[in-house]
């Protein structure tokens, strides 16, 4: 049988103090394995010298390689491309800012080796500030109400996928990827292992509160058509409240006749039924923005450059992705 063959996928945007240390910790680490290995950093149109830092890496480490965004098209498109890209019978996704400790990796392999699909390994939110994972432990719980999937509290891109996990993810071919949602519905064997979080050395994040909010909305809007039931409801329960408040008002005009109009109860019922009415509209716009973005039938990305080729066997989706 060939020797085993591990893929790295590096998502790297903005990450030039990042990529030789990434690269040096993950070579430490797959040297004492038995298997082959390689590790493919996505460029995701990185504007600091990333690409220079990664030329260089190549040169000193025949097992890198890369591919090279013409522009930032952000990470979900990056984890995309590093799967279509990918070798090995594994893939292994993580941060180049070393916040995914590269000293888990013979962990995930182990996990592999136990013959899981999935190996995932999930972090504490020691660290984060407080408002921040009061705010996603509270979105947690929110967006496993809303969808159909469940999804975890820390666990994220950091994780090893079996061949057939990359194979099943690539067949979902949507334009709006939510990956945690993903990873979630292609199901299959799944482990955890758990780990300290790791605050980010060099760099900032690129996630400001916007981005993050926006991929809340994602999150919730990408996988079923809930929150449009809601709006029905809503709906209709304001329907029925102004029904029975028409009913009790006539009753009181056949009683007692008609008196002065009431001020409150006028301008409380345009307002109530004024905020329904533009969220509902507000949720109906996210999800026909997002058919118009599917009907458009776009490439996730584009590449600049690349050391490596999609492979033949996906030739359905090179088609589709590649430039
Ligand atoms: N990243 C990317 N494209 C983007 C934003 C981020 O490829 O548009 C990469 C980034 O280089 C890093 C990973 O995604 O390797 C996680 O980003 P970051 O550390 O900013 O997120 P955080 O750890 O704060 O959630
Ligand atoms: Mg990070």
């Amino acid at each position: 049988m060939d020797q085993l063959m591990i893929s790295l996928v590096i998502p790297s945007y903005n990450e030039a103090g990042n990529i030789a240390a990434v690269m040096d910790a993950i070579a430490k680490e797959m040297r004492h394995q038995q298997a082959r290995f390689e590790v493919l950093f996505v460029d995701d149109g990185s504007t600091d010298g990333t690409m220079d830092e990664i030329r260089s890496v190549l040169l000193t480490y025949p097992e890198a390689e890369y591919v090279s965004f013409t522009r930032n098209f952000g990470k979900e498109a990056a984890i995309l491309a590093g799967l279509q890209h990918a070798n090995g019978q594994a893939v292994i996704i993580m941060d180049a800012d070393l916040q995914h400790p590269p000293s888990l990796i013979p962990e995930l392999l182990q996990g592999f080796e136990e013959g899981y699909h999935q190996v995932v390994a999930k972090r504490n939110r020691k660290g984060d500030s407080r408002v921040r994972s009061f705010l996603s432990s509270f979105y947690y719980r929110l967006v496993n109400q809303a969808i159909d999937v469940r999804l975890s509290n820390g666990e994220g891109d950091f994780r090893l996928l079996s061949r057939k996990a990359v194979d099943s993810l690539l067949l979902l071919s949507e334009s709006n990827r939510f990956s945690k949602g993903l990873y979630a519905w292609i199901g299959l064997e799944q482990k955890t292992i758990t780990y300290e979080n790791v605050v980010r050395q060099h760099g900032e994040t690129k996630w400001s509160f916007g981005k993050l909010l926006n991929y809340a909305i994602d999150g919730i809007v990408s996988f079923n058509t809930k929150p449009l039931r809601l709006c029905f409801y809503m709906g209709l329960l304001s329907l029925g409240a102004a029904l029975l408040y028409i009913a009790i008002t006539l009753l009181g005009i056949f009683k007692n006749g008609v008196d002065v109009p009431g001020y409150f109860t006028t301008i409380s019922s345009v307002l109530f039924l004024g905020g329904v009415q533009l969220v509902s509209l507000g949720i109906l716009g996210e999800y026909v923005g997002r058919i118009y973005n599917e009907t458009k039938k776009r490439p996730h990305y584009l590449v600049g450059q690349s050391s490596t080729e999609v492979k033949g066997k996906r030739d359905v989706h090179a088609s589709i992705h590649q430039s």
